[in-house]
């Protein structure tokens, strides 16, 4: 009886893991969970250069956030206007 009921606990664990991985997202974008999966080559981030043409992070397509290369958010998208261009 009690092997009966561990099993019916695992397929309850089972459905509610399915569930929370409903979203088909491969590379989702952090700040507005937009896909930037393109295929296997190439992925839908903007790559973003300085003066001397070196990487230096890459901006979403969708809501035009801008990171650094380890990823960390460093201008979110159309919420800050610090640098003003004139
Ligand atoms: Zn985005």
């Amino acid at each position: 009886m009690e092997k009966r009921n561990l099993s019916e606990r695992s397929s309850e664990n089972q459905k509610k893991f399915k569930t929370t991985r409903r979203k088909k997202l491969k590379d989702p974008c952090i700040v507005c969970d937009e896909e930037l999966y393109l295929d296997g080559e190439f992925t839908q981030r903007i790559g973003l250069l300085d003066e001397t043409d070196e990487v230096t992070g890459w901006m979403c397509p969708h809501c035009k956030s801008e990171y650094d290369m380890d990823g960390k958010i460093v201008n979110l998208g159309g919420t800050s206007n610090i640098s003003g261009e004139a």
